[in-house]
C-alpha cells in the first residue's frame, strides 16, 4: 500500500495512551476527549469508519511486576477486564461528542457491553458508529496489538493505525539516542529482523501474512489521525513491500 485515502480504519490505542505521562498509571481525561474530538469530527468531514482497539496497560498487564508470582492466566485475564475500563470512558467521552458508539467485549459482560459478534461490529461501523473492540481477544497470552491485528482482519480494515507516543519507528530508541533515525516506511520482515518496536511478533506476523498495513504515528499531535486517515505521510508507513 502507498499512502492514500482510507475508508475504514481499526484505531489501537495502548492503555499508556490514555494516562498522563507525569502521574503513575489511571486515565488522563484530557487525552480521551481530544482523541474522542478528532475522531467525531473525522466522522463528520469524511464518513470515515472507525474501529478502536483499546489497551489496558494504564491500569494493569498480566506480565508486570504487579502480577509477579500470580497465575499468568489470570493475571491476563485481569488485563483483559483493565482494557473494558479504557473502552468505558473513550465511549463516554466519544457520546458527549455526539458519535454513536458500541462497546463490545471478548469477554461476556452484558450488563456493561454487547458481546463480540463480527456481523454486528461491521453493520455498526456501516452505520457511522463507533465500535470499540474490548477485553482483547479474550484469551491470556496474547496483546491488544494482536487483537488489533485480528479485528482488523476480520471486519476488513485497510489498516491500523497504531497512535504511540513517538512520531513513528525509529531504528532505535529515540529518547535514548538523540542521532535515532526515523523510517518514512518499513517492511515487516525488517521490523522482525531489526527488533524494531512497533507491535509484538504475533501482532507483526498476522499483518505480514495477511498484507494488512500498518501506520505508526504520534497519536496526540493535534490532527494526526486525520491527516493518517486521508493519506498524508505521517508517521511510519509499515507494509510488506516498505510502501513499494
Ligand atoms: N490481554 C490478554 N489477551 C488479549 C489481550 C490482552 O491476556 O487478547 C491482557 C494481557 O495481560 C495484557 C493486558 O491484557 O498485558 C493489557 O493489554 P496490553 O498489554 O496489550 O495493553 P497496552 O500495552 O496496549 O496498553
Amino acid at each position: 500500500m502507498t499512502r492514500r485515502p482510507l475508508k475504514r480504519v481499526l484505531l489501537k490505542l495502548s492503555g499508556e495512551a490514555f494516562s498522563d505521562p507525569t502521574v503513575q498509571g489511571g486515565i488522563d481525561p484530557a487525552v480521551v476527549r481530544q482523541v474522542a474530538g478528532e475522531v467525531a469530527e473525522l466522522i463528520e468531514a469524511d464518513g470515515t469508519e472507525i474501529a478502536i482497539v483499546v489497551g489496558g496497560g494504564n491500569i494493569f498487564r498480566g506480565n508486570s511486576p504487579s502480577a509477579a508470582g500470580m497465575d499468568r492466566s489470570s493475571a491476563d485475564q485481569m488485563g483483559m477486564l483493565a482494557t473494558v475500563i479504557n473502552a468505558l470512558a473513550l465511549q463516554d467521552a466519544l457520546e458527549k461528542v455526539g458519535v454513536p458508539t458500541r462497546v463490545q467485549t471478548a469477554i461476556w459482560m452484558q450488563q456493561v457491553a454487547e458481546p463480540y459478534i463480527r456481523r454486528k461490529a461491521m453493520r455498526h461501523l456501516e452505520k457511522k458508529r463507533v465500535v470499540v473492540f474490548a477485553a482483547g481477544l479474550g484469551a491470556p497470552y496474547f496483546t491488544t496489538d494482536t487483537t488489533a491485528a485480528q479485528r482488523a482482519l476480520e471486519i476488513g480494515a485497510e489498516a491500523i493505525l497504531k497512535g504511540t507516543q513517538v512520531d513513528g519507528v525509529y531504528d532505535r530508541d529515540p529518547k535514548i539516542h538523540a542521532d535515532a533515525e526515523r523510517f518514512d516506511e518499513i517492511d515487516f520482515l525488517s521490523v522482525l529482523n531489526r527488533g524494531l518496536r512497533v507491535m509484538d511478533a504475533t501482532a507483526i506476523s498476522l499483518c505480514m501474512d495477511n498484507d494488512l498495513p500498518i501506520v505508526v504515528f504520534e497519536l496526540l499531535r493535534a490532527g494526526n489521525i486525520g491527516r493518517v486517515v486521508r493519506g498524508e505521510a505521517v508517521g511510519t508507513l509499515v507494509t510488506g513491500t516498505g510502501g513499494a
